[in-house]
């Protein structure tokens, strides 16, 4: 096993069956992520970037079997913000030092092309050192073309699960995988940082999923790359299942940080979900970014994409200073700039 991970570390690339036993096996997380950590530290050094997130909408038309926000979930109080209170998250934001505001949420059609394009100019005006982000889901190419030119420059969009069966037994028929693809390459067209990215453990998911995801990662190369555990929402059809496991979350992001060197990868809300740690284990395993929630605390529980998330009470007002007591007790520390990304180095 030590070989493999010298070679991938090494070569940044691994045959399937490598690929696989990695993924499966357990007792050499160890070694791996101590290559991880050299290779995050080579690239980054003790850096952790920072992204504000702001859920501005729990409104959705899709109805992912997976997610807490997904249409038929009438159980669910759902919230809109105005474009004056996403200023004043982004305001609040920036005097906690955040240079990235990430505007996410559901597939709200109340959010035309227009009135997403007046949030972000005016964001864009008033910010003109800050990077703009936006995660909404699938959308025509000449309508992420027009957020880029009204100024947004990243998108995330997680691809989900690069297998196309499993991606049918995730989602609804009305959606395809072939569709999300097209949508991650129109973003990279266009010019967009992208981020992509998919739930570790999601139902039905196999060895060979996650080694199909890997590859089409290869492919994307895309700026920041998020992963989490699934975690099961109770309104939901997939309610029944187990979440999935920290462990082989942390194995894969030591695997990503490997493969993509140069890459953002945060350590997501969902790991600090499966484990009061896990945000801290994932920095240690190859992890470089977090993103600390800055929607009003008023709404923050009905963001719920899954059970019990956390920073939802009102004792997460503040999640700047519990942050950057996590980062710094694992060893790291948060840096208040842009955070773009690095270029690859060649060997
Ligand atoms: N509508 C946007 C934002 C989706 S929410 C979009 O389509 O991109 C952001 C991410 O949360 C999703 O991409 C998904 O990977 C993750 N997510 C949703 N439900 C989840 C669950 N039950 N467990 C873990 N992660 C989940």
């Amino acid at each position: 096993m030590t070989v493999i991970i010298e070679q991938l570390d090494e070569t940044r690339d691994i045959s399937d069956t490598d690929l696989k036993l990695l993924i499966e096996t357990k007792q050499y997380d160890h070694e791996l992520f101590q290559h991880a950590d050299r290779v995050r530290k080579e690239y980054y050094g003790t850096d952790v970037y920072v992204r504000g997130l702001i859920e501005f909408t729990n409104y959705c038309k899709n109805d992912c079997f997976y997610c807490g926000i997904r249409r038929d979930n009438r159980n669910l109080e759902r919230y809109r913000l105005s474009k004056d209170e996403i200023l004043s998250c982004c305001k609040i934001g920036y005097r906690l030092g955040y240079r990235t505001f990430v505007l996410q949420g559901g597939e709200d059609p109340f959010y035309t092309d227009e009135r997403i394009c007046e949030i972000v100019s005016e964001i864009r005006t008033k910010y003109t050192d800050c990077a703009i982000t936006l995660s909404i889901g699938e959308k025509p190419y000449k309508s992420y073309e027009t957020f880029f030119k009204a100024g947004a420059n990243r998108y995330l969009l997680r691809h989900e699960t690069a297998d196309a069966e499993h991606y049918t037994k995730l989602h609804p028929a009305e959606m395809s995988l072939e569709n999300r693809k097209n949508c991650l390459k129109n973003l990279k067209t266009i010019g967009y940082q992208v981020g992509s990215g998919f739930m570790v453990g999601s139902p039905f998911q196999t060895t060979d999923c996650l080694i199909k995801d890997l590859r089409f990662l290869q492919q994307l190369e895309p700026a920041m790359i998020g992963i989490g555990p699934f975690i099961v929402h109770r309104e939901t059809p997939f309610n029944y299942f187990k979440n999935g496991d920290l462990q082989l979350t942390l194995r894969l992001i030591g695997i990503l940080r490997l493969m993509f060197p140069y890459a953002l990868i945060p350590a997501t809300t969902a790991l600090g979900t499966a484990d009061p740690q896990g945000r801290e284990m994932g920095l240690r395993a190859g992890a470089n970014v977090v993103m600390p929630n800055l929607s009003p605390v008023e709404v923050r529980k009905k963001y719920e994409l899954y059970d019990n998330k956390i920073c939802t009470g009102d004792e997460a007002a503040e999640c700047r200073a519990c942050l950057s007591r996590r980062v710094s007790s694992a060893g790291y520390k948060i840096v208040t700039n842009i955070g773009n990304v690095r270029p690859l180095k060649e060997a």
